[in-house]
């Protein structure tokens, strides 16, 4: 099969998020099966300096973006056989500091995904992922019909919703605003578009696909979601373990895997040292890393933090994220009141992030919703141990404790507050005080196979279903 995957992150070239990281291992996993597979993303300021193997191709693309003319030229890399990527050279648009978060993010993505649906023409599917990408669905239902087209969501809460006035610039027909299709209380609403017309949503895990039909998860576009029916699922992404991998990994001290799992203690020690922890092995170390934002709980994990210290429990926690200021700075103060049990670290550090996720005893998710969420999965093969909310991936994911210790990999909690997550840490706690029980459940996390091979046979099998 012919796939055209269209995103606005791609790792190792851009990342913001998970979505980096599930295209960048759907596209390779594809690949890897036999299908040809291209995606298609920005070149971001920087990407043409870090990888050398980046070539310019002599495809130009010349379109107007409302009363502008703009154009754009394409260059090329192949990371892999059967895996093309192309990278839309657009300075003026993406040049930039930041992947998001600009003044005009309405007119660097529309174009970016007008200039994506114009590179797409061989495809026998094109596969656009969240609002970054989702005016490719509109714009191919107007030719092309031999193209069957999916869209995934890999999070809700974001929908590129802009002005009315940044219609014009998708070139679709005044019919296309209305409030079936891309209007949204009389604003555009890319995300919406994308689902409306794509022959096929999905979103990154079964749980998530169910809570999107309800006003709590469905932010707004429940109607939207429930229109769509059983040409709505979830599929739940997989792991790249050749990139999360605990066996043969620069980033870490010493190997460590199921099978040989002595390792791990080398990297709690390392890990440790290098926060400025005690040096104690013997107490539980917990960790997070993540976006600072309302949907990750960091407020509740906080609250919980707060409520253990005060009791008295021996513990330590070390966090590593950015994003919400008030949230980076509470953080920063909880570890400043407690030298040697806390360690906070703000800003973006991918070789930390593994360091962290292969010396922690535990890692903490209390999400208020979680449409996937990688770092639960990659926590399992790392050796520690997932203490989730009970919503989305995590749901799905996860086996708590209670169904017993030949199968649990991890402890579950159902209420998004502090006592909830405050139990499920009591639970930890004492799990850790019992060597022989940590083991077996570490093991049974450290063994679990979350592959992309059978996220990829789900989406041919779904692909199929729609093939013209
Ligand atoms: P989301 O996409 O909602 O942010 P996911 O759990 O799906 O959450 O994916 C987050 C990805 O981003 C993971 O690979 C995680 O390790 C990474 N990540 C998040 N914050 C940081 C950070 N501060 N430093 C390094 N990696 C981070």
């Amino acid at each position: 099969m012919n796939i055209f995957h269209v995103s606005s992150e791609v790792f190792p070239y851009s990342k913001t998020g998970g979505l980096a990281d599930m295209t960048a291992a759907l596209a390779k996993a594809q690949a890897v099966a036999g299908h040809e597979v291209t995606l298609v993303t920005p070149l971001y300021r920087g990407i043409r300096d870090q990888f050398e193997g980046i070539k310019p191709s002599d495809t130009q693309l010349s379109f107007p973006l409302g009363q502008a003319k703009k154009t754009a030229t394409v260059w090329t890399h192949n990371p892999a056989e059967n895996l093309t990527i192309l990278f839309l050279d657009q300075p003026e648009l993406f040049d930039r500091e930041n992947v998001y978060g600009e003044d005009d993010d309405a007119e660097r993505f529309i174009f970016f995904s007008k200039a994506a649906t114009r590179l797409a023409k061989r495809a026998d599917i094109i596969h656009a992922h969240d609002w970054q990408s989702a005016l490719t669905m509109p714009l191919l239902s107007l030719g092309q019909a031999q193209i069957g087209t999916v869209f995934t969501i890999h999070n809700a809460a974001y929908q590129g919703r802009f002005g009315r006035d940044k219609f014009e610039l998708t070139g679709l027909p005044d019919s296309f605003f209305n409030w079936q299709q891309l209007e949204f209380y009389d604003d555009i609403n890319l995300l919406k578009g994308g689902v409306v017309f794509a022959d096929l949503a999905t979103t990154v895990s079964p749980r998530y696909a169910e809570e999107l039909l309800t006003p709590e998860y469905g932010c707004g576009l429940e109607g939207v979601f429930q229109a769509k029916g059983s040409a709505l699922t979830g599929v739940l992404n997989g792991v790249d373990y050749s990139e999360w991998n605990t066996n043969n990994n620069p980033h870490l001290v010493a190997p460590f895997s199921a099978d040989a799992p002595e390792g791990k203690a080398a990297n709690k020690t390392a890990l440790q040292s290098e926060l400025g922890l005690d040096e104690q092995p013997g107490l539980p170390l917990l960790g997070n890393i993540s976006r600072f934002a309302e949907q990750k709980g960091i407020d509740i994990l906080l609250d919980a933090l707060e409520q253990q210290l005060a009791g008295g429990v021996a513990f330590q926690y070390t966090g590593l994220g950015s994003g919400d200021a008030r949230l980076e700075q509470a953080m920063s103060d909880l570890a400043k009141r407690h030298p040697g049990r806390i360690a906070i670290r703000v800003g973006y550090d991918t070789a930390l992030a593994h360091r962290i996720e292969a010396g922690c005893d535990f890692f903490v998710m209390p999400s208020r919703f979680e449409p996937c969420g990688l770092n639960q999965l990659y926590s399992l093969r790392y050796g520690a141990i997932p203490i989730v909310r009970e919503t989305g991936g995590l749901k799905d994911s996860i086996i708590d404790l209670s169904q017993g210790d030949d199968t649990a990999t991890g402890i579950k909690f159902e209420q998004p507050n502090s006592d909830a997550l405050g139990q499920a840490l009591g639970q930890a706690f004492k799990l850790y005080s019992d060597p022989s029980r940590l083991a077996k459940v570490r093991d049974n996390g450290m063994r679990a196979d979350f592959s992309w091979f059978r996220t990829t046979t789900e989406y041919d099998r779904l692909y199929n279903t729609i093939r013209q």
